[in-house]
């Protein structure tokens, strides 16, 4: 085949006109673009081989290399993986056959700013190279190919590409950039390491860059000859549970979370079916300094065929587990996934779902379990996330039943450490209701009058301290059929824990202090909706109480402060 020009499809021109113009910010990500592409290509080797391990060669370590020549302005990032034929090369590099692509065609407005915008959210894969280079060369012979049917492919980024035929030995594919003289930046080891290692470092084929040493003599570094492996080529979790030790799950702990100490506790699965993924999620031992802040960023990485795709991606974890640290990898997301994708989709969804699940059995596990160890680890979560693992019970419907086990609360019984479980298992004969109280302090909780007739008569009162208290209790009516109930709101009805002779007695009372109420009722006139008499109060002469319904006291106060 002698040399031939081609013109790009329509689309192509438009997306490389948009990527060279608009991701100029973010221009590195080119690099993790093809080395992405280089694993995939070597992936597709190792697949194709299970048929066909002739495809081997003599070369069957799969490997990248990345290398530059500092005169000729080039990097070139070497693959030996399953190569391109010319008819590969100009389907694959010519035209856009990519449905994640087209949804970006199709959504392109024509106004260049809206556009740039949109690009961002793409993943633009090989085009990304025109980034940083005003020429790409392509070289490659397919797996199985004879030396003499190898192409090379070379385009300026502009309207058009030439294929022609070349001979090439080594099977596999060189990507060549010829820089612009301004990207001169990425003719650095240091530089390309550390994009490598933000970016692929858990890429499971090495990365193979050339060495460099210092030269005394021209007291600079220079690149020597032996090649040596930059990326930890090792997913971690993509290894199986029984081959990795505690160590190491401590120590990936600590790169990934910049905390110094170990985790609480963290859990490793891979997940088959509708929806393939694996999960390697933290729950770590203190609460970092931003934990209220909302809109922080998260803690799970999100990984696509263990390339690292994001930071912080919110849509994986509900924002009540916000705290937790780790890695999804997805097997079915696309590389080019964008984070509006990613609120959208239907997988995100179910590995959101299968996470918060492992997360609250992780902590079920512990709050459960018979070793007081494992309990006390609970109350020391308890005490660091017990607050943010609150916010789930009005935000998560479906888990909300298991959220409420997972709750502890200081009582009239003990300081903490009280679940509902345990206050129901000391419900007196005849009670209904779960009582509780909110307050600013435990002091205040305790001291309430309106706690009088409960502690007489020896029955338990949750005591809420918490400034999301009311809001849970806003959201958590009941549990396990027992309706919880404010005892500084309405007419407290102590039903069946009131004797027929107290009974009597109280509405005796009533009776005589009619009289009094109605005076007391025109004296408040326009300041207390009502005036009644109480079998709450023991010892104190009155409280105040709001309708059932109403704001509490407590909340009112909180509003206030806050401003409103
Ligand atoms: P994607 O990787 O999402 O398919 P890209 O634009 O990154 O999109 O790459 C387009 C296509 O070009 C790939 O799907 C692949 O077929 C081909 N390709 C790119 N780089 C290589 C490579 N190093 N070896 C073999 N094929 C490649
Ligand atoms: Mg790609």
């Amino acid at each position: 085949m002698s040399k031939q020009t081609h013109a790009f499809q329509a689309e192509v021109k438009q997306i490389l006109h948009l990527v060279t113009h608009s991701l100029y910010s973010n221009k590195e990500i080119f690099l993790r673009e093809l080395v992405s592409n280089a694993s995939d290509a070597c992936d597709k080797l190792r697949y194709e081989a299970l048929d066909h391990p002739e495809l081997y060669e003599d070369a069957p370590n799969l490997e990248v290399r990345v290398f530059f020549d500092a005169e000729a302005k080039t990097l070139t990032i070497r693959d030996n993986g399953i190569g391109m034929s010319a008819e590969e090369a100009a389907a694959h590099l010519g035209t856009i056959a990519k449905s994640g692509t087209r949804d970006f065609m199709a959504k392109l407005s024509g106004d260049q700013k809206k556009d740039a915008n949109l690009i961002g959210q793409f993943g633009v894969g090989f085009y990304s190279g025109f980034i940083v280079a005003d020429r790409i060369t392509v070289e490659s012979r397919r797996a199985g190919l004879p030396a003499d049917q190898a192409m090379r492919w070379s385009s300026e980024g502009t309207g058009e590409y030439e294929l022609e035929a070349i001979a090439r030995a080594e099977r596999g594919t060189d990507v060549i950039l010829h820089l612009r003289d301004e990207e001169a930046e990425f003719l650095s080891t240091w530089r390309l390491k550390a994009i490598i290692s933000k970016y692929s470092d858990h890429i499971s084929l090495p990365i193979l860059m050339k060495q460099e040493t210092w030269d005394a003599e021209a007291a600079k570094q220079v690149v020597t000859d032996e090649w040596e492996t930059v990326n930890k080529a090792a997913a971690l979790w993509a290894r199986s549970k029984s081959e990795v030790t505690d160590a190491e799950y401590q120590d990936f702990y600590k790169q990934i979370s910049y905390d110094s100490e170990p985790p609480l506790a963290y859990t490793h699965n891979r997940v088959e079916g509708r929806s393939e993924y694996t999960q390697l999620l933290y729950i770590p031992k203190k609460a970092p300094m931003d934990l209220w802040n909302r809109d922080k960023r998260g803690g799970v990485k999100l990984y696509v065929k263990r390339v690292f795709i994001m930071d912080d991606a919110e849509a994986l974890m509900p924002a009540y587990l916000r705290f937790v640290k780790g890695v999804i990898d997805s097997a079915d997301l696309p590389l080019n996934v964008s984070r509006e994708l990613l609120q959208e989709s239907r997988d995100v969804k179910a590995i959101r779902e299968g996470s918060t699940k492992r997360v609250l059995g992780m902590l079920e596990s512990l709050a459960d379990s018979d070793s007081a160890e494992d309990k006390a680890k609970y109350a020391d979560f308890w005490k660091e996330f017990g607050a943010v693992l609150k916010e789930g019970v009005g935000e998560d419907f479906a888990n909300r039943e298991r959220l409420s086990k997972l709750l502890r609360f200081a009582s009239t019984h003990a300081d903490e450490g009280v679940s509902l479980a345990d206050y129901v298992a000391r419900m007196k004969e005849g009670q209904e209701a779960i009582y509780v109280i909110t307050a600013d302090s435990l002091a205040a909780a305790k001291n309430s009058p309106q706690l009088e007739i409960f502690r007489k008569k020896g029955i338990e009162v949750l005591l809420l301290t918490d400034r999301v208290d009311e809001w849970l209790l806003s959201h958590l009516h009941e549990f396990e059929g027992r309706m919880l109930q404010s005892v500084a709101k309405g007419a407290v009805d102590l039903g069946q824990l009131q004797d027929e002779e107290e009974k009597k007695k109280a509405e005796e009372v009533a009776e005589t202090f009619k009289p009094v109420l109605e005076r007391l009722k025109e004296a408040l006139k326009g300041r207390a909706k009502d005036v009644r008499v109480t079998t709450r109060l023991v010892d104190s002469p009155a409280c105040v109480v709001v309708e059932e319904g109403d704001m509490s006291a407590h909340l009112a106060r909180l509003l206030k402060q806050a401003g409103q």
